[in-house]
């Protein structure tokens, strides 16, 4: 091997994806295969439940790029992510999703830009949403929106975690070492200068996506809880309203009665009043309760991730 021949190192994290790892292979070695520089393929395990570890393994016996990192339990897309960042070599690195919506065919076109060095990063985001549900589409953009006013990290609309990206980034992302991970807005937070590749949605080739729609709306409130404080302010914002409207109501109330000696009536609009300051006391209480249990989930220091098996040279096991 030529010894200042550049590294790429491709993180995949793979959750059952027994059907789609074959093929992603078959396609990823023939693009990197054509590629000016040396490559490893770095497979993250996330706990999968079917073949996906034995297919694994026999890849790592017949083709010594890849590498296998497997979990001892599933811990998710965002912890198989930071273990590949942790054991990535490269000089350059991209995550890529095992199901080729993230199309090997786009990476020599991402190096091509990277190596003009104008660019830290190339980012792909997708032009278009096609094949998925309209309202999972419209909830999509709506978070995109609310959470690029409220918070500080870049969040591009249809952004991908599919990026080429340059070590000086990688070891970036690999010191943003928080328990609570959102990759999109991480990626957003650290700045440097990216490239944004469209491309036009491509759907799973095999198998299931892992993402139900309850699961995407945590994952959003996840982010918009990571990346900003603003969900905090409401409480106050509420509470300036309410005690404006009381002073409103009460000199109403002060009014009618001295103009029209009208007694005060209404036990329905009471009992509405209460349980509705009572409503909005616990949604701001359920809002304070996020940030509270984020902070503990911080203040453990638990590992991201364990690794139970590799076949990869000096891996962090932990981190
Ligand atoms: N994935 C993972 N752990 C999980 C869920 C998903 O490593 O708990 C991987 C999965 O194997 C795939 C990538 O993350 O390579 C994206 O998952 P998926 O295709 O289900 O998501 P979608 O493309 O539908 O957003
Ligand atoms: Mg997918």
């Amino acid at each position: 091997m030529n010894t200042d021949q550049k590294l790429l190192s491709l993180i995949i994290p793979c959750y059952n994806e027994q059907e789609a790892l074959p093929i992603f292979y078959r396609e990823v070695t023939a693009v990197a295969q054509e590629m000016s520089c040396a490559y490893e393929l770095i497979f993250v395990n996330d706990g999968s439940k079917d073949n996906t570890l034995p297919i694994l393994k026999e890849l790592a016996g017949q083709d010594e790029h890849v590498v296998y990192l497997s979990f001892s339990r599933n811990f998710g897309k965002e912890a198989a992510m930071y273990a590949g960042f942790c054991n990535a070599n490269g000089d350059y690195v991209a995550v890529m999703d095992a199901d080729m919506q993230d199309p090997p065919s786009l990476l020599p076109q991402m190096l091509d830009i990277l190596e003009t060095g104008e660019y830290d990063s190339v980012a792909t985001r997708r032009v278009d949403r096609a094949g998925e549900p309209p309202v999972r589409s419209w909830f999509a953009r709506k978070f995109y929106q609310i959470i690029n006013k409220i918070s500080d990290a870049d969040i591009v609309d249809g952004a991908r975690d599919f990026r080429l990206m340059k070590r000086d980034m990688v070891n970036s992302i690999v010191a943003m070492s928080e328990y609570n991970r959102f990759s999109k807005g991480i990626f957003g937070w650290i700045g440097f200068r990216t490239y944004w590749l469209p491309y036009e949605n491509v759907e799973r080739v095999a198998g299931e996506t892992k993402w139900n729609f309850w699961k995407l709306f945590k994952y959003a409130i996840n982010g918009i809880i990571n990346f900003s404080q603003a969900p905090l302010s409401i409480a106050s914002w509420f509470g300036i309203f309410m005690t404006f409207c009381s002073f409103a109501l009460l000199a109403f109330i002060v009014i009618r009665k001295i103009l029209f000696d009208d007694p005060v009536a209404g036990w329905a609009s009471m009992v509405c009043i209460v349980i509705f300051i009572g409503g909005i006391q616990l949604f701001c209480l359920g809002i304070m309760g996020q940030y509270i249990a984020k902070t503990y989930m911080e203040s453990k220091h638990r590992p991201h991730f364990i690794i139970s098996e590799s076949n990869g040279k000096n891996v962090k096991k932990l981190k």
